[in-house]
C-alpha cells in the first residue's frame, strides 16, 4: 500500500508557490493579496484564519485581515465585504464560516464576485465546474484531485464512488472526478447498499464525517481511499471516516488522518489566490 502524503506534497505546492507570487509580482510589480474575514470569537475560527494568514506569509500572499467583533451588523459586514470587492489590491475574498447566527450567511456570500471567490462556493462557480468551465474550485475537492495527479491514480474511466454530498466537499468532488472522465457514483445518508456501491469503486472517496465508517469489507482490493473526514474517535484522537488499519491491507493507495486530505485545503486555497491574480492582472 503506498501511503498519500498530503503533507509533503502541500509543503511541496507551498514551495512552488513562493516561486510563483516572486514571479507575479516581478510581472506585474503588484504582490497577490487575500483578505480575510473572521466576524466574531469562534476559537475554532480563530485558528484557522491564523493558519491561513501564516500560509500566506510563506508563499508571499499579501493578506489583509479584517476582525470584526460578534455584534456586528449586516449592514456593517456588507459594506466591509463591498469595500473589499472594490479593492484593487485584493484579489481573493474569504469569509470564516460560521457566522454568528444574527448575519445572513447567504446575503454576504453573494456579495463576492465569481472572479474574488477563492473558496470556490459561489453559485456562479458552481455552475462553472458543473459545465467543466473555467472558474475556481473549493478548495478541499481540488486538493484531492492535486493528490491523485500527484500520486498518478488514474481517473480515465475507472468507477469513483463518493460518500457525501456536500455543497463543500461531496457535489464539487463528483463534478471533478466527472469532468477527469471518471465514471462517478455519488451516495449519501439515504444510499442503499453503500458496502456494495463501495466495493465497485476503483478511486474511493469518503467525505462523510463519521470516525472510520468505512471498513474494509467495504473496499475493492487494490482501490485508492482517500478519506477527507476530520473526526474524533472515542479516545478524542483526530481521526477520518476511513478505519484506516483495516483499510490499509485492502487499498493500493491511501490517504491518512492527519496528514492526508487535509494540509491540502489551504495549499490549494493559496493556488486559487494566485490564480484569481493570475485572471484579474492578464
Ligand atoms: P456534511 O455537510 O455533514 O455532509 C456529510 C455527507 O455525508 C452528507 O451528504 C450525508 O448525506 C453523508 N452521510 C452521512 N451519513 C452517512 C451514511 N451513514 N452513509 C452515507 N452517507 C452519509 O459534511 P462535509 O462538510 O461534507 O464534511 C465531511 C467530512 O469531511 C467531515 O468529517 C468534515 O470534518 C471533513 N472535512 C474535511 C476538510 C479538510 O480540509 N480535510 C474540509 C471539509 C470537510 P445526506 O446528504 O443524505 O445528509
Amino acid at each position: 500500500m503506498t501511503l498519500i502524503d498530503g503533507k509533503k506534497v502541500a509543503a511541496d505546492i507551498r514551495a512552488e508557490l513562493a516561486v510563483r507570487t516572486k514571479s507575479l509580482e516581478e510581472k506585474y510589480r503588484k504582490k497577490v493579496g487575500l483578505a480575510v474575514v473572521l466576524i466574531g470569537d469562534n476559537p475554532a475560527s480563530q485558528v484557522y484564519v491564523r493558519n491561513k494568514i501564516k500560509a500566506c506569509e510563506e508563499v508571499g500572499i499579501r493578506s489583509f485581515s479584517h476582525y470584526l467583533p460578534a455584534e456586528t451588523t449586516q449592514k456593517q459586514a456588507e459594506e466591509l465585504i463591498l469595500s473589499l470587492v472594490a479593492d484593487k489590491n485584493v484579489h481573493g475574498i474569504l469569509i470564516q464560516l460560521p457566522l454568528p447566527k444574527h448575519l445572513d450567511e447567504k446575503r454576504l456570500l453573494a456579495l463576492i464576485p465569481k472572479a474574488k471567490d477563492v473558496d470556490g462556493f459561489s453559485a456562479e462557480n458552481i455552475g462553472s465546474l458543473a459545465m467543466n468551465e473555467e472558474g475556481t474550485v473549493a478548495c478541499t475537492p481540488l486538493g484531492v484531485m492535486e493528490l491523485l495527479k500527484r500520486y498518478h491514480i488514474d481517473t480515465k474511466g475507472k468507477r469513483a464512488v463518493v460518500v457525501g454530498r456536500s455543497n463543500i466537499v461531496g457535489r464539487p468532488m463528483a463534478l471533478l472526478l466527472i469532468n477527469a472522465d471518471a465514471t462517478v457514483t455519488v451516495c449519501h445518508s439515504k444510499t442503499e447498499n453503500l458496502k456494495e456501491e463501495c466495493l465497485r469503486a476503483d478511486i474511493l472517496v469518503a467525505a462523510i464525517g463519521k470516525a472510520k465508517y468505512i471498513t474494509a469489507d467495504m473496499v475493492k482490493d487494490g482501490a485508492a481511499v482517500i478519506d477527507v473526514g476530520m473526526n474524533r474517535d472515542e479516545d478524542g484522537k483526530l481521526c477520518g471516516d476511513v478505519d484506516f488499519e483495516s483499510v490499509k491491507g485492502k487499498a493500493a493507495y491511501l490517504t491518512p488522518v492527519p496528514g492526508g486530505v487535509g494540509p491540502m485545503t489551504i495549499a490549494m486555497l493559496l493556488c486559487n489566490v494566485c490564480d484569481a491574480f493570475e485572471r484579474a492582472e492578464r
